[in-house]
C-alpha cells in the first residue's frame, strides 16, 4: 500500500497529542489522551502507539499507510540515536525512544525536542512560511526556543542548541532561574516572571488595579497584568515594558549571530498581541545590527497547540524528501 500519511506526536508530561497528517502537513485527524506518566516509559510508549492505531482505525487506514512517526519530547534528544537524554516532566532518563518504538511499530521513527518540533511546525505550515533561517520562541511557564539555520534545526553537541530562555540578560543580581543560574531571559519574559512582577507591584501598593484583582482572585495571571497595562495602569505598563526590553535584548543577540528572516513568538504571553510585539520590536531594533534588524520580521506564531504535531510530522517529511 502507498504511504500517504504521517503520524505526528507531541509528547508532554500531562498529555499525548497525536495527529494523522498528509505528506504535506495538513492535519486529517487528531486527538489528545492523558500521559500515563507514573506507569513508566514503556507504558507511555505503548499508549502513544495505541493512540495512533486508534486514529488510523477511525480513518479506515492501517500502519502500512504511514511513512513514519515523528515525535516531539520535552527534553534533549540524541540526534544520532533518537534516544531521550532526560525528560524531567516524564521522569525519563536515557530512554531509547526511537529504538523502542521502531520495534513496537515496525515503522520509521524520528524524534526531536518539543521546542524544536514547534519551531519546525511554524516553519513548515505556520508563521515562518517556509523561512529557511528562523528563530521560534515560546513564552509560557518558561521560555523555550528553536533555531533553524538553512532549513535545519541547530542541535549542538548535546541537543541543547536553541535554549533561548537561558540567554543571560542581567549579568549580576538577577532573579534565580530553574537552571540554577540567575538573570536568564526566562526569569523576565515568561508568564511566571510577569506574574511575579505584577504580584510584586500589587503588594507594594503601586497598582490599585492589580491589587484589586489579586484580592478578588487570590492570584494573578499574565493576562491580568497585560489587561491592566492596556487599561493604562502605569505600574503594569512598567512590568510589560521590562519584559519587552529583556526580550528585545535577548533576541538581538540571536539576530546578530544568526541573521534570521523571521522570529516567531508563541505561547500564552504572546496572546497579548501588538501591545507586546510593538514594544519588543522597538527594543530589538535598538540593540540589533541594522542590516540584521531590517531583514528580520518579528511575528506571532499561528499554529497554537498544533505546532508540535505538525513539526513532528516534518521530521518524517524531511526524511522522505531527503531520500
Ligand atoms: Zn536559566
Amino acid at each position: 500500500m502507498a504511504q500517504t500519511m504521517i503520524a505526528g506526536v507531541d509528547l508532554g508530561g500531562t498529555a499525548i497529542k497525536a495527529a494523522l497528517l498528509t505528506m504535506e502537513g495538513d492535519i486529517l485527524r487528531k486527538t489528545q489522551v492523558p500521559t500515563p506518566v507514573t506507569e513508566g516509559a514503556d507504558r507511555v510508549i505503548g499508549r502513544m502507539m495505541e493512540t495512533i492505531d486508534q486514529l488510523l482505525a477511525e480513518e479506515g487506514q492501517q500502519r502500512s499507510s504511514l511513512a513514519g512517526i515523528g515525535i516531539g519530547v520535552p527534553g534533549p534528544v540524541d540526534e544520532a540515536t533518537g534516544s531521550v537524554h532526560e525528560a524531567v516532566n516524564l521522569y525519563w532518563k536515557s530512554v531509547p525512544l526511537k529504538q523502542k518504538l521502531e520495534q513496537l511499530s515496525g515503522l520509521s521513527i524520528s524524534v526531536d525536542n518539543d521546542a524544536n518540533t514547534a519551531a519546525l511546525g511554524e516553519m513548515w505550515r505556520g508563521a515562518g512560511q517556509g523561512a529557511k533561517d528562523m528563530v521560534a520562541i515560546t513564552l509560557g511557564t518558561g521560555v523555550g526556543g528553536g533555531v533553524i539555520a538553512n532549513g535545519r534545526i541547530i542541535h549542538g553537541v548535546r541537543g541543547v542548541g536553541g535554549e533561548i530562555g537561558h540567554v543571560t540578560v542581567v549579568p549580576a543580581g538577577g532573579p534565580l532561574c530553574n537552571c540554577g543560574r540567575t538573570g536568564c531571559l526566562e526569569t523576565f519574559a515568561s508568564a511566571t516572571a510577569i506574574i511575579r512582577e505584577g504580584t510584586q507591584v500589587a503588594a507594594e501598593g503601586k497598582s490599585e488595579t492589580l491589587a484589586a484583582v489579586l484580592e478578588q482572585n487570590g492570584a494573578l495571571t499574565a493576562k491580568d497584568v497585560f489587561d491592566a497595562a492596556k487599561a493604562g495602569d502605569a505600574a503594569a505598563v512598567k512590568v510589560v515594558d521590562d519584559a519587552a526590553y529583556y526580550l528585545g535584548l535577548g533576541l538581538s543577540h540571536l539576530a546578530n549571530i544568526l541573521n534570521p528572516g523571521k522570529i516567531v513568538i508563541g505561547g500564552g504571553v504572546a496572546a497579548a498581541g501588538d501591545f507586546l510585539f510593538e514594544r519588543v520590536r522597538e527594543e530589538f531594533r535598538r540593540y540589533t545590527f541594522s542590516h540584521a534588524a531590517e531583514s528580520c520580521e518579528i511575528v506571532p506564531a499561528i499554529l497554537g497547540n498544533d505546532a508540535g504535531v505538525i513539526g513532528a510530522a516534518w521530521l518524517v517529511h524531511e526524511q522522505q524528501i531527503g531520500k
